[in-house]
């Protein structure tokens, strides 16, 4: 019964969003990897764009990483575009895209849920998923009392979906739960006059739903201090900013930014990049700019201090960043640049 009710509804609710109008495995991929932690108004524009530049997992795979993250700019969460640019060349090494969930899974930073996506909705096959909006549609409709973001409540919410998606139309069943979670079964007000699950759920029946799913303890963010300078290099245009590009692994690995480190003031920082840059740095005496920016676990307050290189850097010496350029405001857009960059380059 609680299946038929949602399909139902979906077929009458659902929202018309471009990745729901395709089949191709791959555009489904694109989709799920950007709206991991990203608004569906944010991501329409850019899945767009991406699959206009990237139209074939092959076209992704003999792309530049740089081209690609130029492509992410401004998306945020910036390991994402790079796993989906390591898993297509993955895919691309293969005979075609692989058609069952455990080749799916075989996918580099393809994980449980994204083979769920794109084994339902692509190949129709009953493979289960969960993310924040179907843990909580579950954990109502089914009072999960366990925390469902990680041990028991974790499995029991995988056992439901796992139990729900048996059966016809898998993709469209998967769906249904997002879709319930994103417009009715919301977080702090739950629809339920208008929930198709309504006679079902036990959490409406015993007048909980806003007491579930149970919340978990939030993890403090730590603030971290990190100052970033501004160079630009004596004797050039004035316009032109010393970038480095952060090493592959890690937070923003692969994108270009002004230099920043953590450093308790701004004569401590001039001392590393120096030292990075094998340059001589003068700072402007004007006072910092600060830039506030807040990252999942994180909380960076970067003072912003301009300075001058006394020539143009040439190589890294730092763990951090694998390479420097000296960039005209024109080229930014041709290279990945994050929102944390931009709002450092004012
Ligand atoms: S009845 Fe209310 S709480 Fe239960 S699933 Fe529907 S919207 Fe969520």
């Amino acid at each position: 019964m609680i299946r038929a009710a949602l399909l139902a509804w979906y077929d009458d609710n659902a929202r018309d969003l471009p990745w729901r109008r395709t089949r191709d495995p791959y555009a489904i991929w694109v989709a799920e990897v950007m709206l991991q932690q990203t608004r569906v108004e944010t991501v329409i524009p850019y899945y767009a764009r991406f699959l206009e530049r990237f139209p074939t997992v092959d076209a992704l795979a003999g792309a530049p990483l740089d081209e690609v993250l130029s492509c992410w700019s401004g998306l945020g969460y910036y390991r994402r575009a790079r796993l989906l640019h390591r898993g297509a060349q993955h895919v691309a090494a293969r005979a075609s895209f692989p058609r069952d969930a455990d080749a799916i899974r075989e996918i580099p930073g393809v994980g449980r849920y994204t083979t769920g996506a794109i084994a339902s909705q692509a190949f129709d096959l009953p493979a289960a998923l969960v993310d924040g909006n179907v843990a909580r549609v579950l954990a109502r409709l089914f009072a999960i009392e366990d925390d469902v973001k990680k041990g028991a409540g974790l499995r029991r919410t995988w056992q439901l979906a796992e139990q729900l998606v048996a059966g016809p139309r898998p993709g469209a069943l998967n769906n249904a739960l997002m879709e319930l979670g994103a417009t009715v079964c919301v977080p702090r007000e739950p629809r339920c006059t208008l929930c198709p699950v309504r006679e079902a759920c036990v959490a409406r029946r015993e007048g909980r739903e806003r007491e579930l799913p149970v919340a978990s303890e939030k993890a403090a963010r730590p603030r971290v201090r990190e100052v970033a300078i501004l160079l630009r290099v004596r004797g050039r245009d004035e316009h032109e900013r010393v970038m480095v590009r952060r090493a592959p692994t890690g937070l923003f690995g692969g994108m270009w930014e002004p230099p920043r480190v953590v450093a308790r003031d701004r004569h401590a920082a001039r001392a590393e990049i120096e030292h990075a840059l094998g340059v001589k740095i003068t700072l402007d005496d004007a006072r910092a700019r600060k830039v506030s920016h807040v990252l999942t676990h994180r909380h960076l307050e970067v003072s912003v201090v301009r300075g001058v290189a006394s020539r143009p850097p040439s190589a890294v010496r730092s763990e951090a960043w694998d390479a420097v350029a000296v960039v005209a405001p024109h080229e930014l857009a041709t290279r990945g640049v994050s929102t944390l960059a931009r709002k450092l380059l004012g």
